[in-house]
């Protein structure tokens, strides 16, 4: 049975980018509107020889801010729970958002290994977010770019350990 690794983060970090990007087809939809991927999708990643599965997930994804404690996150937990490693994806041009820290809170107390990773990276636009998100106490976050496919190297690094 393959690792199972699962994508979660806040809308339009570019969790589907990232998953596209690793399963290295078109299946899951992008798009500027956040909220596209309305369900969990799975795929088998690849990166420089590690298979993995792995699950882009919506579990944040809801227009209504009082509606996020809770309900959204049940379909969410359920793959975390089957998972061996967690990517944490924030926005790092954007910077944290209030958001971003109740999953970061949330994700802690899970007991899953989290691996965070600092997307829309490319270039330096990133520097300030970076920097920002070691107040999650999360560790080293990856400097990442999905759409450029830039930090593979050091996304491996991270992950081969745990998987
Ligand atoms: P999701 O809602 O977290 O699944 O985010 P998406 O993957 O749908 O991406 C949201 C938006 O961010 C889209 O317009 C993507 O093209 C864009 N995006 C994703 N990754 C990157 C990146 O590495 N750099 C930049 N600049 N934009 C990105
Ligand atoms: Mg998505």
């Amino acid at each position: 049975k393959l690792p199972q690794v699962i994508i979660i983060g806040r809308p339009n970090v570019g969790k589907s980018t990232l998953f596209n990007r690793l399963v290295g087809k078109k299946l899951a939809l992008v798009d500027d509107q956040p909220g596209v991927t309305r369900d969990r999708r799975f795929g088998e990643a690849y990166l420089l020889g590690l298979e993995f599965s792995i699950v882009d997930t919506a579990g944040w994804e809801d227009d209504d801010p009082d509606s996020l404690p809770g309900r959204m996150r049940a379909q969410t937990e359920v793959s975390l729970h089957g998972a061996d490693v967690a990517l944490f994806v924030f926005d790092s041009r954007a910077g944290l958002t209030p958001l971003d820290e109740e999953i970061a809170h949330w994700l802690r107390g899970q007991g899953v290994p989290v691996i965070l990773i600092a997307n829309k990276a490319e270039g330096k636009s990133g520097e300030t977010g970076i920097l920002e998100s070691y107040s999650l106490g999360m560790g080293d976050p990856v400097p990442f770019s999905a759409e450029h496919g830039e930090g593979l190297v050091d996304l491996f690094e991270s992950l081969q350990p745990l998987i």
